[in-house]
C-alpha cells in the first residue's frame, strides 16, 4: 500500500512551490499514486477507469511492462550523451517512424514536446515558404510556447503577447460552424483571408486532424483537401498536428490526416508516441528539411537514448498489440452506446469523434446549442465518485473527451457509458 503524503499536504506544498496557473479537476484534487495499463490509483488504493489518459498522452498503457524494460535497460547502459556522438537508438526509432509516414516524409527531427514540434515545423514553413504569416483554425490547440501561443486559438491559454503574423480562419466544426459540414465552403474562408488579410503569400498552415482541447472536433469533410491546394497555391507548406491524433487512436487510420484523404508537408507529434515519456517529433520531406541545414538546429535531449529506445517500444508495441483496429473496434462500440444515450437525454448535445477519440458536448438548450458548462462540471464530479475519469475541454467547457489508453475494452466502455447513465438519471 502507499506510504506517501496525502492530498491534503501535497496540495498545500503545490500551492506554495508552484505557480499559480497550474490547474486541477475536481473540488477535491485527486492524488493519483500509480497507473497499472487503463487504470489509476489514488492514495487509499481506489482504482479509477482512466479515460483521458494523461491527458491523451498513455497510448500502449499505464506503465506497459513492455515500454518500461526497454527505458530501465536502456538507462542502465546510457542515459544521455547528447548527438554530437553516434548511438543506434535515435536512428532505429527514426527509422520506424519514417516507416509509419507515407510518400517523401522521411525526415525526422526529435524534441521534446508538443510545442517544440510546432514551433520547430512553424520555424520550417517560415524558413522554406520566405514568407511569415500562418494559417490555423479557431478553437485549435498547438502550444503554450510564445510561438505556438500565436497558433493556439482558445482564450483561455491566450497571455497578451505579441503573437507574430497569425490568421485564425473560421473553424470547420460540423456542430456549431457556420457552414455545417460543407468542408468546401469553410476552405473558401482561408481563400478570402489570403485573398484579404495577407499580402497574398502565407508560410503555412497548421491544423489537429481531430481537435483535441477544443473537444475531439472532426473537420468537415474535404476541408483539408481542398484548403491544402489553397494554401499551397499561395507558396505555404501544410502542416499536421497529429499530437492527440497519431498512432491509430482513430481507429480508422493510423494517422488522422488520412481521415481527409491529404499528405501533409510536415507532421508535428508528441503526447502517444512516448505513452509518458516527454517525447516529441517533427516528421517531413528532404527537401523541406534542408531549410534547416545552413545553421545548426540543436537539441540537447531531443532523441536521446532512453526517450528513443521507450519510443521504439511504443510504436511495436501498438503494433503488435493491434491497437488501431482494437481503437475502431472499441470506439464504435461506445459511439454507438453514447449515440444510444443521446436520444434519451437531450443535455446531450453531440456524440462525435473516431476510435478512441471522442467528444460528448452537453447543450442546456438543443436548439439554440446554449453550453451546458455548470451541468458539465457537475457530471464530472460524479463520474468522478462513480470511479471513471474524463476530460473536459471546448472554449465553454462543456465537452466531456473520452480518449484512454488505447487498451481501453468494450468492458470499460460499458462502464463508462453506464456510469454517465446513472449520473444524469440522478441529475
Ligand atoms: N498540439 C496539440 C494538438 C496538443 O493537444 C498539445 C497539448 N495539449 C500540444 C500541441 C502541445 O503539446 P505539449 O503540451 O507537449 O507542448
Amino acid at each position: 500500500p502507499y506510504t506517501g503524503p496525502l492530498a491534503d499536504d501535497v496540495f498545500t506544498k503545490r500551492k506554495k512551490f508552484l505557480g499559480p496557473s497550474l490547474f486541477h479537476y475536481y473540488q477535491k484534487p485527486l492524488n493519483i499514486v500509480e497507473g497499472k495499463m487503463q487504470y489509476l490509483y489514488d492514495e487509499s488504493g481506489r482504482r479509477y477507469l482512466d479515460a483521458i489518459a494523461g491527458v491523451v498522452t498513455v497510448s500502449c498503457g499505464h506503465c506497459h511492462p513492455r515500454v518500461l524494460d526497454a527505458i530501465m535497460e536502456q538507462s542502465k547502459l546510457l542515459q544521455h550523451a547528447t548527438t554530437i556522438y553516434l548511438h543506434h537508438a535515435i536512428g532505429d526509432f527514426a527509422e520506424a517512424l519514417a516507416s509509419k509516414m507515407p510518400a517523401n516524409l522521411k525526415v525526422v527531427y526529435f524534441v521534446n514536446s508538443g510545442s517544440e514540434a510546432n514551433e520547430l515545423a512553424m520555424l520550417m514553413a517560415r524558413l522554406y515558404s520566405g514568407n511569415l504569416g500562418m494559417i490555423s483554425l479557431r478553437n485549435s490547440y498547438h502550444g503554450g510556447s510564445s510561438g505556438t501561443l500565436g497558433l493556439t486559438a482558445l482564450n483561455t491559454w491566450k497571455y497578451p503577447i505579441p503573437q507574430g503574423e497569425i490568421h485564425h480562419v473560421v473553424n470547420p466544426d460540423p456542430y456549431r460552424g457556420i457552414f455545417g459540414s460543407d468542408g468546401a465552403r469553410y476552405a473558401k474562408d482561408v481563400q478570402d483571408h489570403i485573398d484579404f488579410g495577407t499580402s497574398g503569400r502565407v508560410a503555412g498552415f497548421i491544423a489537429e486532424t481531430i481537435q483535441g482541447a477544443g473537444g475531439a472536433v472532426e473537420l468537415a469533410p474535404g476541408y483539408l483537401k481542398n484548403v491544402y491546394f489553397i494554401v499551397r497555391k499561395a507558396g505555404g507548406v501544410c502542416i499536421a498536428d497529429e499530437v492527440q491524433s497519431g498512432f491509430g487512436r482513430t481507429g480508422s487510420h493510423y494517422w488522422g490526416f488520412e481521415t481527409q484523404g491529404v499528405i501533409p508537408d510536415i507532421v508535428t507529434m508528441a503526447k502517444g508516441i512516448g505513452n509518458g515519456l516527454p517525447i516529441g517529433a517533427v516528421v517531413t520531406t528532404p527537401e523541406i528539411a534542408s531549410v534547416l541545414a545552413s545553421k545548426i538546429q540543436f537539441n540537447t535531449f531531443g532523441g536521446n537514448p532512453v526517450c528513443s529506445a521507450g519510443g521504439l517500444a511504443v510504436l511495436r508495441v501498438l503494433d503488435e498489440e493491434k491497437r488501431q483496429a482494437h481503437c475502431a473496434d472499441v470506439g464504435t462500440h461506445l459511439i454507438g452506446r453514447l449515440k444510444d444515450l443521446q436520444q434519451r437525454y437531450d443535455i446531450i448535445g453531440d456524440v462525435r469523434g473516431r476510435g478512441l477519440m471522442v467528444g460528448i458536448e452537453f447543450v442546456s438548450d438543443r436548439k439554440e446549442k446554449t453550453p451546458a458548462k455548470a451541468e458539465a462540471a457537475v457530471l464530472l464530479e460524479k463520474l468522478r465518485e462513480l470511479g471513471v475519469l474524463v476530460g473536459k475541454g471546448g472554449l465553454h467547457a462543456n465537452v466531456f473527451r473520452v480518449k484512454p489508453p488505447m487498451c481501453f475494452t468494450k468492458d470499460d466502455a460499458d462502464f463508462l457509458v453506464d456510469a454517465l447513465e446513472y449520473s444524469l438519471a440522478k441529475f
